[in-house]
């Protein structure tokens, strides 16, 4: 357990806000992140775009360098990728975010995409972990398929102690038993991340159930339940994706999603106010007050 106060403790009911571009996570909005899993060619990343754009995505997202678990699947199409989104998300107005694999990679990506992701594999990399954050960019980090909450609050440490307060963490799934699904959706674990740190958290429903028909469900439940926004692959033809086509939805799903998200956040009131009634309701009982460590200094 954390044992003491650290930068990525919560030390008050609100939630720190990171701003992407015009995107703000934090503020007790709901910001949808769309786009494939890999970028496959400029028609294919500039439709989705378009398409995300349109149905009031906030960000879109790409794989450049694939982090495939067999070095025989697609690879991703690497640096010629990156010109690619860095023009989609211009067209589209929509701020890019795409996953780091490398430290060498950095500055390269830096002057192509909105935000750096570190993924599950990688988030206890700590000299990619400190690169990412010495280049300034906002950083999205995505849980280890393995990892403890407080493993990956110190997987955002690294980032903080650099001078780097722009970090997002992301809830992806982790190894279970049962290969119904690809991963187990910790949606508790991503609650409980939200009362212990101050950082925005979102939810990839994709990568935490492998399976397309559970991406709304998954979304829907994220967004009633306060969380900060979620990260979805989506392709205009997602059978024929290049990579994690199971887990991908078709573009007239992702502005369903989109609609129903917004829905949700209105019939619910959920967000901001409720999550800092809730945890200052925490606090004051002395609930878990030693977990809820924010009220000591650093
Ligand atoms: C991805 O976002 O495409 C990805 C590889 O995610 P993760 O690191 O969560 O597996
Ligand atoms: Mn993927």
């Amino acid at each position: 357990m954390l044992t003491g106060p650290t930068l990525a403790s919560r030390r008050s009911v609100r939630t720190t806000v990171v701003e992407v571009g015009p995107v703000r996570f934090g503020d007790g909005g709901f910001v949808l992140i769309g786009g494939p899993c890999a970028i496959e060619s400029a028609t294919q990343i500039d439709t989705i775009a378009a398409a995300v754009s349109a149905a009031g995505g906030a960000m879109l997202r790409g794989g450049a360098y694939k982090p495939r678990t067999s070095p025989y699947d697609f690879q991703g199409l690497g640096a010629d990728a990156l010109p690619l989104i860095n023009e989609a998300a211009q067209r589209s107005g929509l701020p890019a975010v795409v996953e780091v694999l490398a430290e060498a990679q950095v500055a390269l990506m830096a002057a192509y995409v909105d935000m750096l992701q570190i993924g599950a594999r990688n988030m206890q990399n700590v000299p990619l972990l400190r690169a990412a954050a010495r280049s300034g960019m906002p950083i999205l980090v995505k849980r280890g398929a393995a990892a403890t909450l407080d493993e990956i609050l110190f997987a955002a440490e690294y980032i903080l102690l650099e001078g780097n307060e722009r970090v997002i963490l992301c809830e992806r799934g982790i190894r279970g038993f049962d290969p119904q699904t690809r991963n187990v959706c910790d949606l508790g674990g991503a609650i409980r991340l939200k009362e212990l740190t101050h950082l925005p958290v979102i939810l990839d429903p994709s990568h935490a159930s492998g399976r397309r028909s559970m991406i709304e469900p998954l979304t829907l439940a994220a967004a009633a339940a306060g969380l900060d926004g979620a990260i979805v692959e989506t392709h205009p033809e997602p059978d024929a994706s290049r990579s994690d086509a199971a887990q991908a939805i078709d573009l007239p799903a992702f502005a369903r999603l989109a609609a129903r998200v917004r829905a949700v956040r209105a019939a619910l009131d959920e967000g901001q106010p409720a999550l800092e009634a809730r945890i200052g309701a925490a606090r004051g009982a002395g609930v878990d007050r030693a977990e809820l460590i924010g009220d000591r200094p650093l």
